[in-house]
């Protein structure tokens, strides 16, 4: 068991290694609406183009341009056509047809003289006012989309945007890599669920809530999310069990204190450690083990600090298992001075302001969850012994509820 504390940056290169040996989860071809969140195991190919046919834009009269260069001039209305209706009669010299929008351009018609544009229309006859070029108003096949093209390229996750496109394309199952399966466990003898009375020295479980909705915005299957007693038997009876899944989370357990009971009921079940404690701030006593394809990752307890270690550590790893592309972190001012730690990483929330600088929280403790009300930021910044000062660059991951970036 590896016992010194490791850089942030070694963290991440265990943990990566770690994923790239695990490999991506199983493919699995799901309905397309059961898509969203999910990463796409194949690309998505145009069989067909968009436009599928070239139609009109605008409500109006589907015209020759050349018939009405010397607007205003009045025109014999052939017929109509209506969104979801075939191709009217072709459009001869000196005709027009109504045309709705989204309703193919008839043959003939080069240009659609929007409705406004018109006056007069009887039913027979209708006078273009205004004279304009050919193309006009006119969506061509094929010019947002070619057949045959990759329209979104595998590794995508499925948002709202993917899902209209894929939806466009008249797909009803798409294949997407499994969702990782993740058991999430809190330890404490102290914790209890909201909703039941608190004794002397008791306090609520808010640990293992955030930490399941961030998995599942990870898109994460949350298998197991509970509570377990710090007692050596009920940890590796639990353990037992959830070591199947893809990835254990534990949150509480890993410091130094007597009843910290987790790496040893996991090396007792043939978890590897491949490191414990880092040179982090909040979560310094993080441990990150393997078993065969399963990753663990002991979170400390504090809440503060099992939040910002899944956001850091755990959210990429479940993007990479399912066949997604992490986002890197991004950089950006601060807007406020941030106190650094002499000798470790130090990771805030923070929020951005409107010229996209970032402030960090106040509320620097561990246990002070709150610091996480309001953030779309977790700023880290390397090991420095003064504040950096207004305006100085930091590493950023914007945190974008939705999940983070894909
Ligand atoms: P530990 O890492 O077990 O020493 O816990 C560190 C601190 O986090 C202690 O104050 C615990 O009471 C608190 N804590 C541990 N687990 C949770 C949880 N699931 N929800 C809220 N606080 C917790
Ligand atoms: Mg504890």
């Amino acid at each position: 068991m590896a016992q010194t504390m490791i850089s942030v940056a070694h963290a991440h290169e265990m943990i990566d290694a770690a994923v790239a040996a695990a490999g991506v989860t199983a493919r699995e071809r799901v309905g397309f609406r059961d898509a969203i969140g999910r990463v796409l195991a194949a690309d998505v190919t145009a069989p067909f183009s968009l436009p599928r046919f070239t139609n009109s834009a605008m409500d109006g009269f589907a015209v020759r341009a050349a018939d009405i260069a010397n607007a205003p001039v009045r025109l014999s209305v052939s017929g109509i056509v209506r969104a979801g209706e075939a191709a009217a009669t072709p459009v001869a010299p000196g005709e027009a047809v109504q045309i709705m929008t989204g309703a193919p351009l008839p043959s003939g018609a080069d240009t659609v003289v929007p409705v406004e544009q018109t006056s007069g229309y009887g039913g027979d006859t209708v006078e273009v006012r205004t004279s304009i070029p050919a193309d006009r108003n006119v969506r061509h096949a094929g010019e947002e989309v070619e057949a045959g093209a990759t329209v979104i390229a595998a590794g995508t996750r499925v948002g709202p945007a993917e899902l209209g496109v894929i939806a466009s394309l008249g797909f009803a199952e798409v294949d997407v890599f499994a969702r990782p399966r993740i058991a999430i466990f809190g330890t404490g003898d102290e914790l209890r669920e909201p909703g039941t009375p608190l004794g002397d020295g008791e306090i609520y479980n808010s640990n293992l809530w955030v930490l399941s909705d961030l998995a599942q915005r990870a898109g994460a299957d949350v298998v197991e999310a509970r509570i377990v007693r710090d007692d050596a038997d009920a940890l590796r009876d639990f353990l037992a069990a959830a070591l199947a899944c893809d990835v254990v989370v534990s949150s509480g357990g890993v410091s130094m204190g007597e009843h910290d009971l987790v790496r040893g009921a996991l090396s007792s079940l043939g978890v590897e450690e491949r490191f414990w404690k880092v040179a982090q701030k909040p979560a310094k006593p993080l441990a990150f083990g393997v078993r065969d394809a399963t990753l663990v990752f002991g979170l400390p307890g504090n809440p503060v600090s099992s939040a910002i270690a899944f956001l850091e550590y755990v959210h990429d790893a479940l993007i990479r298992l399912q066949g997604g592309a992490p986002t890197p972190p991004e950089r950006a001012r601060l807007a406020a001075p941030f106190p650094c730690d002499p000798g470790k990483h130090r990771f805030l929330f923070g929020a951005f302001d409107a010229t996209g600088a970032v402030r960090p929280s106040t509320r620097l403790g561990s246990h002070m969850l709150s610091a996480g009300l309001g953030a779309d930021a977790l700023i880290g910044v390397p090991p420095g012994a003064e504040p950096l000062p207004v305006g100085a660059l930091v590493e950023v991951r914007r945190l974008r509820w939705g999940g983070l970036g894909t």
